[in-house]
């Protein structure tokens, strides 16, 4: 058995995931996580209405990432429950598109996959997938910044004391603003910011962990909670915005989970291709590629 756990699966993009490996993967185990165990108990007993014969394969794994309290109660749950080493660690719980509260939405997106990995990675096994879930905004926020700042944020040899640097050095900023391109990105925008840091996160990650597979995804633009008001706001049917169902959004993650990617620490696209880290690649155009002298190329 396969055992996978996956962050933030009670509804979404997760709820998806975790329902795409069942169908997909008999041979998984899926640890379904969940910051609130009523909603993860309602998920689990929607897809067992799903599939009755699921429920000898998933089980319930409450885990806030945002508290260290909760993840360590998790491992402690995953420790005695589980006798095999883990194969998969998919880090989906997200939050904050269009939110300014900049510590709220890092605490998520960025310290809980940190959280998560720190915890979980040790029962990893040789060649275990983790699979970061990033977004096409980190790659947006990106290619707003300066020249150096996109350099920073694609250096695989940053150390995670870096980001931490930068992210105090940010909110110090937001405290005193001055005009937004005095720290060479929009700092305004907490859910790109966010995500590129997790986004960074990852290559530093896989860089230190060359046993593991490691990489980050967008799921694409997809109709879920997280973007739903969007569509609201502007009084259009999702659709009409080009989001599409939380089963595409699993794509790229399932590849990253079960395919063959190549190799560790790196971004790829809702189509399940390499994507660079600075500038939107479309679905469906040219796969990113790595040449020889170490630049890269479509
Ligand atoms: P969603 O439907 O809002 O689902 C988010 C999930 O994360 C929910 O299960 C939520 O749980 C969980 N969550 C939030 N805070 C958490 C915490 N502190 N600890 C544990 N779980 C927490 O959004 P989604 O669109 O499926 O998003 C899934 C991932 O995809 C996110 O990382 C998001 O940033 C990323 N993404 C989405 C899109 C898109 O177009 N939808 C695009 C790019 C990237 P509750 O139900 O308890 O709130």
């Amino acid at each position: 058995m396969k055992n996978v756990i996956v962050t933030g699966a009670n509804k979404g993009i997760g709820f998806a995931t975790v329902r795409a490996i069942l169908e997909q993967h008999s041979n998984a185990q899926v640890l379904l996580g969940s910051r609130d165990t009523a909603r993860g108990h309602t998920a689990l007993e929607n897809l067992c209405r799903i599939n009755p014969d699921w429920a000898r394969r998933l089980s319930l794994l409450p885990i806030d990432v945002a508290s260290e309290e909760s993840v360590m109660a998790a491992l402690d749950s995953v420790q005695s429950t589980i006798n095999a080493p883990l194969y998969g660690l998919v880090n989906n719980a997200g939050i904050g598109l269009g939110s300014t509260d900049l510590r709220e939405v890092l605490e998520v997106n960025t310290f809980g996959v940190k959280r998560v990995c720190d915890a979980f990675l040790p029962l990893l096994a040789d060649g275990g997938r983790v699979v970061n879930v990033s977004s096409a905004s980190a790659v947006h926020f990106v290619g707003q910044c300066t020249a150096d700042r996109q350099a920073f944020f694609q250096n695989e040899a940053v150390e995670w004391s870096d980001i931490e640097s930068l992210v105090a050095e940010v909110i110090a900023y937001q405290q005193a603003p001055r005009g937004w391109d005095d720290l060479g990105m929009d700092v305004d925008n907490a859910y790109g910011f966010s995500k590129a840091c997790t986004t960074l996160y990852t290559l530093s990650l896989a860089r230190k962990n060359p046993h593991l597979l490691i990489n980050a995804c967008t799921p694409g633009y997809i109709e879920t909670d997280l973007t739903r008001p969007s569509a609201e706001r502007q009084g259009v049917a999702p659709a009409e915005l080009g989001m599409k169902s939380p089963e595409h959004g699993t794509l790229s993650i399932m590849h990253l989970l079960f395919g063959e990617p190549h190799g560790s620490g790196h971004y790829y696209g809702s189509d399940a291709k390499r994507s660079p880290l600075d500038r939107y690649r479309a679905p469906g155009s040219p796969e990113y590629r790595q040449r020889d002298d170490g630049l890269f190329a479509h």
